[in-house]
């Protein structure tokens, strides 16, 4: 019991640190992006430069991005619950996704339980989570046509919501599969490997389990079961 509690004192102090230093970067990083975009937008620009503008915003956008992944995985923030239907946040998501996927030639389906589940759940936080498992799966499957399914059911007996989301993409090893919650953990060129830390967190402070199945040259399928509060 004592060592959870150095452990968790442990994670506050680096909290606090992340969200300090975060503050700190994020402040002068949107002075910066602002400015830059004052730039793009004079009149008597030298094309050539046009590029060299486009990838510093980029840059600056993985920065931002690396920051505020940072300090959800490093400070355990409280979830903002408000009862919603799990299935308008689900398509929300899908919705959002839907451009990149038919831009890799991925078919994004979606298998909801009928009757609306209302979840007591931080909305921002799970859309989240539900992003970076699309975004992930839509990764997984890379150019050649695949397919990645979202589902949702209903445990009636243990009062829980199943959402999966599964894809036909490259699968991973089990030395990857042990790895993958490691904060910057990646296998891609210009990945982060945040997100998946991320979403774990975040699920943990709903109450909530994530586990995953995978398989090299197969495919893979992420599972999060979460609680439905009885709220009639
Ligand atoms: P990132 O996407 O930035 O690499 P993540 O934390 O989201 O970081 O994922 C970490 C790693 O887990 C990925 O680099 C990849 O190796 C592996 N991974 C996650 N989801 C999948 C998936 N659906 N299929 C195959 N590998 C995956
Ligand atoms: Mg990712």
């Amino acid at each position: 019991l004592e060592k959870q509690v150095i452990a968790s004192e442990k994670y506050s102090a680096i909290g606090k640190m992340a969200a300090g230093l975060a503050h700190e970067i994020r402040n002068p990083l949107t002075s910066i992006m602002g400015f830059i975009q004052l730039l793009v937008g004079q009149s008597k620009r030298d094309e050539r430069e046009i590029p060299y503008i486009h990838i510093i915003y980029h840059e600056l956008q993985r920065v931002k991005k690396l920051v505020s992944d940072f300090v959800l995985m490093a400070k355990p923030s409280v979830p903002d619950q408000k009862l919603c239907i799990l299935q308008d946040l689900l398509m929300e998501v899908v919705q959002l996704m839907e451009s990149q996927a038919i831009l890799k030639n991925t078919t994004i389906r979606t298998q909801f339980y009928d009757m609306p589940l209302t979840l007591c759940i931080d909305p921002i936080q799970i859309k989240q989570v539900m992003i970076n498992l699309i975004q992930n799966a839509i990764e997984a499957v890379g150019d050649h046509e695949g397919t990645v399914s979202v589902s949702l059911e209903n445990d009636m007996t243990n009062q829980k919501a199943i959402i999966q989301i599964r894809d036909n993409g490259i699968g991973m090893t089990e030395e990857e599969l042990r790895q993958i919650l490691n904060p910057f953990f990646t296998t891609k060129e210009d990945g982060l490997g945040l997100g998946l830390s991320v979403s774990y967190r975040i699920i943990e402070n709903h109450q909530g389990t994530i586990t995953v199945c995978s398989e090299k040259g197969a495919g893979t399928a992420f599972t999060i079961v979460l609680p439905i509060q009885n709220s009639k």
